[in-house]
């Protein structure tokens, strides 16, 4: 990950003038939200999946050195290579060699958030490959030059208006912007790019220890063309996606796309345990799995540890009001939502990162939505205290504590800042407040206090 080009508070404005995208994002999440009920519902014991889920992945995180030596030792049983990468560079740096080793001209690319975190795409245009993503909405982010949005629907905030635009342009004309049309073009567009490839790379869900398997879910099927038409798989994947067994993976990947999408299942999982064996038909000559750390590690051990429990539904954005306000590109890193305003500090560095500590209403809508029960509004109130101990330029911010803590302990101060708040020049916010102010309503000071109306009604009765 690297740091945006632009400050916190233009991203955060860009977002709030957004009005296509607000509208969208709000629908979104309307809809995720009803059908996620419905089919949560319809399945029963939601909390008791939910404890059982976030057991499974907090003993795979606790154990995950003895998870990941499993996992790397039946892979190369299975005939496939392992390689760890330390960071972005390290990661970058293999695939590049294993590209140039097998001449690859053509790289088709599925499903991988990983891949976006450490910038694979540029590293391999450095070497004179061309990359082609498939997942419909990374193929319209890549066309667009853009960024995902969201966790699972990275090209969200585009209209079809916008997409009929962006492919217009690929296409040499001008398309209709008609859903049936759009995905046509792409299907027709990306066909050739699959028969060409040298090398496909996709990310991937679950890796399953007992067997040295990689589970990959998705939608449209691009999944599988990428894994066993190109002579060469990569899966890149962060270190922390495994489960010990199959019997894990069920309970995980039953959770998934409930929580994604409130779909009841996925229309593909495909589970791949190496490279093509010797009557196989199909398959790649070559398997590669690149496990990354890029900062997770620092997590482990540390009250943060739970953060890597993420499954990356995407849910915890779909029920958050900021999210909902703001959209995914004002968290400026490749993990929007609550989510990402936790592990993008935490894997990155929080000085740099710290204004999304603050990107969240605490209302803990997200901790409530989320599968593995991660406590995210528990983990920013976490961050805000740690940046308020660590940054220098929260001076102003600790005072503003400090004096209302003073106030509200002495109930003269406290009545007197509360008539203070009914005068005409302080109904609407002045100084660091007005930047607070500019996005929301300063909520109107009641006309009478509690204590004036006790006072006038029950005398001096206590
Ligand atoms: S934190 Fe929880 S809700 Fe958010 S993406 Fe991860 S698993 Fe899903």
């Amino acid at each position: 990950m690297s740091m945006p080009n632009q400050t916190f508070r233009t991203r955060v404005s860009e977002g709030l003038q957004d009005a296509y995208r607000r509208n969208v994002v709000g629908k979104v999440q309307d809809y995720f939200r009803a059908m996620r009920n419905n089919i949560f519902e319809e399945l029963g014991n939601v909390e008791e999946w939910r404890e059982r889920a976030a057991q499974i992945r907090s003993h795979t995180i606790e154990n995950l050195d003895a998870y990941l030596e499993m996992f790397s030792e039946n892979i190369q049983k299975n005939g496939g290579h392992v390689a760890f990468a330390a960071d972005a560079a390290e990661a970058n740096r293999y695939i590049q060699s294993v590209a140039k080793q097998h001449e690859v001209k053509t790289v088709v690319k599925s499903k991988s958030m990983v891949t976006e975190e450490i910038h694979l795409n540029g590293a391999l245009e450095d070497i004179g490959v061309e990359v082609f993503e498939t997942d419909l909405g990374e193929f319209i982010i890549q066309l667009d030059n853009d960024r995902p949005s969201h966790i699972v629907g990275p090209a969200m905030h585009k209209s079809k208006q916008q997409v009929a635009e962006i492919f217009s342009k690929k296409a040499g004309e001008t398309l209709p912007a008609d859903a049936q049309e759009l995905g046509r073009f792409a299907r027709e567009y990306l066909r050739d790019k699959f028969f060409r490839a040298d090398m496909g790379i996709t990310g991937c869900n679950f890796g399953v220890a007992e067997s040295g398997s990689v589970v990959i879910v998705s939608n449209e099927g691009n999944v599988e063309m990428t894994s066993s038409l190109p002579r060469v798989h990569v899966v890149v994947m962060g270190m922390e996606r495994l489960v010990p067994s199959w019997e894990e993976l069920d309970v995980l990947i039953s959770l998934l796309p409930r929580s994604a999408t409130g779909q009841r299942t996925i229309s593909y999982a495909t589970a791949i345990h190496g490279p093509k064996r010797e009557n196989d038909l199909d398959g790649p000559e070559e398997w590669h799995v690149v496990i990354v750390d890029n900062g997770r590690s620092k997590l482990l051990g540390t009250k943060y540890q739970q953060a890597l429990n993420c499954i990356r539904c995407g849910n915890c954005s779909n029920v958050c009001p900021v999210y909902r306000h703001i959209g995914g590109h004002a968290y400026g890193g490749v993990y929007n939502g609550p989510i990402g305003a936790v592990i993008t500090p935490l894997m990155e560095n929080l000085p740099e990162w710290k204004e999304l500590a603050f990107a969240s209403s605490l209302c803990g809508a997200c901790t409530e939505a989320c599968p593995v029960k991660i406590p995210l509004h528990e983990y920013l109130i976490e961050l805000r205290h740690d940046v308020t101990e660590t940054s220098e330029d929260t001076w102003s911010e600790r005072m503003v504590a400090h004096l209302f803590g003073t106030a509200t302990a002495h109930p003269s101060l406290y009545e007197m800042g509360q008539k203070a708040a009914r005068l005409p020049f302080l109904s609407s916010a002045a100084g660091p407040m007005k930047a607070w102010q500019e996005n929301r309503d300063l909520p109107e000071p009641a006309k009478q206090t509690f204590r004036d109306w006790w006072r006038q009604h029950k005398g001096g009765e206590r």
